[in-house]
């Protein structure tokens, strides 16, 4: 059976037309689905009886059930979802001042293998469907009463390793006929996959790319992120500057810092050096502290001393506020604790 949720309103529109049915019923079943959010067929009532019948023999309306959810004293929520094949994901709700930003997971397991990144020992099993990137949405809404602003591809997984499920379910998110939220506020984080970074500069999507860069060496950075062996930080920042140039959007450059490993004065300087000129941020994060793992955080003032640098030397830098600091915020590891 296929989920009703994989489909963008054209492609569901072409679904229809091989049952004989009008593309405007795809409009109508989106509204049923993303407006009144009904779970059952049997629900949308100014369709026929007799395309009711069609709709249930050759969909489901997929919704994920919660196998475990964690609530920080700061609000955030983390959720691991029961994906109904055997497999759970995990998502995350952050509370800002703004509103509520939800970090969906694309891919179940990763093959990246970032040695920072809890994930990393997670098998990868397979990518997500484009309706499960966009029912975590709607699960968490669902479970908390609340309208979603905010949506970044963070958690488990290289979005840009399942691209074509990725940029099919930006366009259901981005809908105004289904989650309705605008591209601006989402963004794509990547490890630095660079042909995949040239093909979404061509996709006229407006959404946020955010690029994992974590080091200022090629020696420093294959260390962190395998994927520096294959894509290193000169064909990526080409690639990062090829994204600007086609979308005018700037790009945000995580850099993880993580104790005397790329956290000290010479690491500032070059950072500066490689990204000066470019329409950029960066996103100093403090890395959390892995089990087992051999990165420990670095101290708050070399932080600050660090963001200071990068700041008086022309590259806009902020320090990203620890969420759920209290629950097990390293994207994977409330997985790895339920395997
Ligand atoms: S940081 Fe992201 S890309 Fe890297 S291993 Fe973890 S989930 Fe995969």
């Amino acid at each position: 059976m296929k989920n009703i949720k994989d489909y963008s309103i054209e492609s569901l529109k072409e679904e229809l037309s091989k049952i004989n049915e009008k593309p405007y019923r795809a409009e109508q079943i989106y509204k049923w689905i993303y407006e009144e959010k009904v779970s059952n067929f049997d629900d949308m009532t100014n369709l026929s009886l007799d395309l009711r019948k069609k709709l249930n023999e050759t969909f489901i309306i997929k919704e994920f059930k919660i196998q475990k959810k964690q609530v920080a004293s700061d609000g955030t929520i983390k959720y691991l979802f029961d994906v109904l094949d055997g497999n759970a994901i995990e998502t995350v709700l952050m509370k800002y001042h703004y509103g509520y930003s939800i970090c969906v997971s694309s891919q179940i397991g990763c093959k990246m293998g970032c040695k920072f990144c809890a994930s990393t020992g997670i098998p990868f099993v397979r990518n997500l469907s484009s309706g499960e990137i966009v029912e975590q949405i709607m699960a968490v809404e669902r479970d908390e009463n609340i309208r979603i602003s905010n949506v970044v591809f963070m958690g488990i997984g290289e979005p840009l390793d399942n691209y074509e499920n990725v940029v099919n379910a930006i366009k259901i998110i981005n809908n105004p006929k289904a989650l309705n939220i605008g591209a601006r506020h989402i963004s794509i984080s990547t490890s630095g996959i660079v042909p995949k970074i040239y093909k979404l500069a061509e996709e006229n999507i407006q959404c946020t790319l955010s690029i994992s860069l974590h080091a200022t060496t090629n020696e420093q950075r294959s260390k962190m992120m395998p994927v520096n062996n294959t894509y290193n930080i000169e064909e990526l920042l080409k690639a990062a500057k090829d994204y600007i140039a086609k979308t005018n959007r700037r790009i945000s450059f995580e850099y993880a810092l993580a104790k005397e490993n790329n956290d000290n004065l010479e690491d500032a300087k070059r950072l500066v050096k490689l990204l000066k000129g470019m329409l950029c941020h960066v996103n100093l994060i403090p890395i959390n502290k892995i089990e087992n793992g051999k990165y420990q955080k670095s101290s708050n003032e070399n932080i600050i001393k660090f963001r200071d640098y990068l700041n008086d030397s022309g590259i806009v830098a902020t320090i990203r506020r620890e969420l759920g600091s209290d629950i097990d915020a390293a994207c994977g590891q409330l997985r790895r604790k339920n395997l």
